[in-house]
């Protein structure tokens, strides 16, 4: 079997790979607070943890593998939108608002995920339905002493945790000192994070032994990832965005709830997606979100390429250049594997390369040499390892298949006409693809073609007439 090595943002190291139980290795994606459309960094975690779980279903079987990507609808982002709906004018309750803004928001996501051909988690959990389950954690973390009630709220006592900040690299003094901290009066320590608050009547609440009110946004993967996966399990992802505070509160609330458990394994952080150097956010107001991408005609499978294009720990810039290029190159692999059936395994190159460290830029290049040496079933098999050349995902280069039947005819004719020296007909093809728009490259193991952004069916299947193709 495969060796899979990630690299472990917690002990900063490439590490083996080594399943609590490889029956059921394990993993959980922090996933969306659900108040509005995924912009494409958003995408980006997804799309990791989407070709790091075909991965181990690869190496561990199809059955062997839970994932689970939680959905965050407790928010005040979701409470302001609920209000600003009531304010409007509308005579729903709070509740039915939010459950109206929550339940549509989950829909684009399925719909925009399911776009990009990311296969659905084996559990989405909601935050709401878990709330039991937090309040139960959080009454525990205080009888344990790692937690504290003060004016309706529970808090974590950072000092209680001597690994506080391990995962990160900072002690709780350089935090002090280098974040702006909510520093609230009943806080014992400026970073004491909230793991329960109260909510006032125009907010959702539940009622617990500290008053009517709702969890904090830590809580919810500590208590959900324990419930779905266990106390101890393999690999917890998100953007690295999320390694402090997010996963640093996680791994304090966790650890000490369930201490000499271990919680997660290895922790897998992608690098952000950028735009002119800065991460894109919804808060810097720098963002497009999947569906603008969609809306724009640029098909699922080509953002997915562009975005498996670099390295998951290496920050990356969208731009309209890639995603011609990559247009271009899911064309012409399209073209070539038209009709045909997958080999049975992938190719090992690109399995190597995804099992080091999920390099599905190797794997990428890897996928070009198959397809320079005409590898057909080889590259059809080993690019659905990375979630491409899947059927689903395959109708919008499918109006090509009578294009790229028509080109491969062309050139067979061409090739006849250079072999019997009639120049002029060779030539009148050159020329009848470039008016086409099909750029024909002749490379040391035969043409290589791809369409251009002016391609022209019509003219195509013209020229295919003229020349009995
Ligand atoms: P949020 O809804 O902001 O918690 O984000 C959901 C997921 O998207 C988290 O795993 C974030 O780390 C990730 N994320 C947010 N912005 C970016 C970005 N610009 N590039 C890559 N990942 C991101
Ligand atoms: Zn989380």
């Amino acid at each position: 079997m495969v060796q899979i090595r990630l690299t472990n943002t917690r002990t900063k190291r490439k590490e083996d790979l080594a399943p609590i139980d490889p029956e059921n290795v394990r993993l959980y994606l922090c996933g969306p607070t659900v108040y509005d459309r995924a912009h494409l960094g958003n995408a980006r975690p997804v799309l990791v943890f989407d070709v790091l779980v075909r991965l181990l279903r690869h190496a561990y079987g199809a059955d062997h593998v839970t994932y689970v990507r939680n959905f965050t609808d407790v928010d005040d982002k979701i409470n302001a939108e609920a209000q600003r709906r009531r304010a409007a004018g509308s005579d729903l309750s709070l509740e039915a608002l939010i459950d109206e803004r929550t339940a549509e928001t989950i829909g684009w996501y399925h719909a925009d995920m399911d776009a990009l051909g990311a296969a659905r988690p084996d559990h989405e959990p909601h935050a709401t339905q878990y709330i039991a389950e937090m309040i139960a954690m959080n009454a525990d973390l205080i009888a344990k002493g790692h937690a504290y009630e003060a004016e309706g709220h529970v808090l974590f006592d950072v000092r209680s945790f001597p690994e506080y900040g391990k995962l990160s690299g900072r002690s709780v003094d350089d935090m002090i000192a280098g974040a702006r901290v909510e520093v609230a009066p009943f806080k014992r320590d400026p970073m004491d994070f909230v793991l329960w608050k109260p909510s006032s009547d125009d907010l959702p609440g539940w009622d617990s032994p500290w008053g009517r009110g709702r969890p904090g946004w830590h809580i919810e993967c500590s208590a959900m990832s324990a419930a779905l996966l266990g106390t101890h399990f393999d690999i917890h992802g998100g953007g690295i965005d999320l390694q402090f505070p997010h996963h640093e509160n996680e791994i304090a609330q966790s650890c000490c709830a369930h201490p000499g458990e271990g919680f997660a394994n290895i922790w897998l952080h992608n690098e952000m997606l950028q735009v002119e150097g800065k991460k894109m956010s919804k808060s810097l107001g720098n963002f497009f979100t999947v569906r603008d991408l969609l809306d724009k005609g640029i098909p699922g499978e080509v953002i997915r390429f562009v975005m498996l294009s670099t390295h998951y720990r290496k920050p990356m810039d969208w731009t309209e250049a890639k995603a011609a290029d990559a247009e271009a190159v899911l064309r012409r692999w399209h073209g070539l594997v038209a009709g045909i059936e997958p080999a049975t395994s992938p190719a090992p190159s690109v399995i190597a390369a995804l099992a080091d460290d999920l390099n599905s830029a190797g794997a990428i290049a890897a996928l070009h040499e198959l397809a320079a040496k005409g590898d057909g079933p080889g590259l059809l098999a080993s690019a659905r390892m990375l979630g491409l050349l899947l059927p689903e995902l395959a109708g919008w280069a499918q109006a090509d298949d009578a294009a790229s039947v028509q080109i491969e005819a062309l050139l067979a004719a061409r090739l006849e006409a250079r072999k019997a020296r009639d120049f002029a007909r060779a030539d009148a093809i050159r020329d009848g693809f470039a008016a086409a728009g099909v750029e024909v490259k002749d490379t040391p193991t035969g043409p290589e073609w791809s369409l251009a952004t002016g391609f022209d069916a019509a003219r195509l299947a013209d020229l295919a007439k003229a020349h009995g193709a």
